[in-house]
């Protein structure tokens, strides 16, 4: 039996996370469950999974979920606030941490998750994108081993020598004769929208996603492709990879979810149904092979694959994230706060869908901020690019 902590237990990838461990009582059982202010759904889930102990990282929220954990009698302690979420992540009681929560709240429970030498099941891609080279160095220094949700990177998991699964975040790529990683993505909802309407989207339009069902900050992302950027520096600390061992190709259909290309002329790709239980389940399940729940691919049924190069023009968000990228990690944690806010923005209709990557784009140029050595100095990173993207945002509509 393997004790599993979900952080982000009521979003998209919590719930599927949830449904996975729900076909598998025999292997899996719940140990802490953590979330923001979903309380309905997290008292659901401590119904049905009967958690040892939840964090909530809304104080208001957490009274209430204890109150009703007190009403229904359940025997399951309740921490709150930022501290509570971070607790729970690094008590060590769980020997899976699914890493779920969204943008770079996530990153303090995963560096408390990582100190435990637990295994990470990571979606949570900001983490990475803010402190990649501290995240992999922390884990290798308690023994916890990182495997990858995000479908694109467990696509490339799957598509690697075992010699580089078993050493993520330090592998050699040239050894295992790695030509070149295929990042694969949809394009969005506004892949065929004329350029000069895309100023004119939004917030429902963007987080309408073609083919993937997504919490409302990773759907803008995809719209704006800022989410492949994301997953382009994610890759290149996953694998260790250089910015010029990555390539990112439009597959409009989302039916292979990446590829690895090979010296030889060989390309490994992995394929499934756009549902993310399926990354889950590899995650969970790794170095086994555990049913999902995922409907089966029916080829004959498929429609072409196509592909595509992307289109800087029409994808500004990408290009900044792999100029970032080649900067360092003051520049992607810059970025990756200055999205955070831009989308937020965006998302309360306070700004246009063309101005997400305007604000990125004034926030990168003006980062002066040294290269960081410890989380503490990430998150004042993190910090002082928001400050400045609120500043700016505060100037567009002044
Ligand atoms: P979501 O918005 O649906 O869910 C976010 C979860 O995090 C919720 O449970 C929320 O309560 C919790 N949360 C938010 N802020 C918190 C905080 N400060 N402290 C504790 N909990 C907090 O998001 P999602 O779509 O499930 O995405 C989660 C992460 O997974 C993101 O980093 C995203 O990029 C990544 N991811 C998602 C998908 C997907 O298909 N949804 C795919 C790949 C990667
Ligand atoms: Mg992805």
């Amino acid at each position: 039996m393997r004790y599993v902590t979900v952080l982000g237990a009521t979003g998209s990838i919590g719930k599927s996370t949830l449904d996975v461990i729900r076909r598998h009582p025999d292997l899996f059982s719940v140990y802490g469950l953590v979330a923001s202010t979903s309380i309905d759904a997290m008292i659901d889930s401590i119904r049905e999974f009967k958690p040892k102990v939840v964090a909530m990282s809304s104080e208001k929220a957490a009274i209430e979920v204890l109150k009703r954990v007190k009403e229904l009698q359940l025997p399951c302690e309740v921490l709150f606030g930022d501290d509570g979420v971070e607790t729970l992540a690094g008590d060590g009681s769980a020997d899976i941490v699914v890493g779920a929560i969204v943008g770079a709240a996530g990153l303090r429970p995963l560096i408390a998750a990582a100190k435990t030498g637990c295994i990470i099941a990571l979606a949570n891609k900001e983490a990475l994108v803010m402190s990649g080279t501290i995240f992999f160095e922390t884990a290798k220094k308690y023994g916890a081993r990182v495997l990858p949700v995000d479908s694109e990177h467990s696509a490339i998991f799957q598509s690697l020598p075992f010699e580089v699964q078993e050493n993520l975040g330090f592998c050699n790529l040239k050894s295992a004769h790695v030509d070149k990683i295929l990042l694969t993505g949809s394009g969005g909802p506004f892949r065929d929208t004329p350029i000069k309407d895309l100023e004119f989207v939004d917030a429902k339009t963007a987080i309408a996603h073609p083919v993937w069902s997504m919490g409302p900050k990773i759907s803008v992302d995809s719209a704006t492709m800022m989410n492949k950027g994301l997953e382009f520096i994610e890759a290149r600390y996953l694998f260790n990879a250089d910015d010029g061992d990555i390539q990112v190709v439009i597959h409009p259909q989302s039916v292979i979810h990446s590829m690895v290309s090979y010296e030889d002329g060989a390309v490994m790709a992995q394929l499934g149904n756009p549902d993310m239980r399926t990354p889950i389940a590899v995650a969970l399940g790794f170095p086994e092979r555990i049913s999902s729940g995922v409907n089966r691919l029916d080829f004959t049924k498929l429609s072409s694959l196509t592909f595509m190069e992307p289109d800087f023009s029409r994808y500004p968000c990408l290009k900044l994230a792999m100029q970032a990228s080649k900067s360092g990690q003051s520049a992607t944690t810059a970025l990756n706060a200055a999205n955070e806010v831009a989308v937020a923005s965006f998302l309360e209709s306070k700004i246009k869908f063309t101005d997400i990557s305007c604000v990125v784009d004034t926030v990168l140029c003006s980062n002066t901020c040294k290269e960081p050595n410890s989380i503490d100095e990430v998150l004042s990173i993190d910090e002082s690019a928001r400050k400045r993207a609120i500043d700016y945002i505060g100037k567009l509509n002044g």
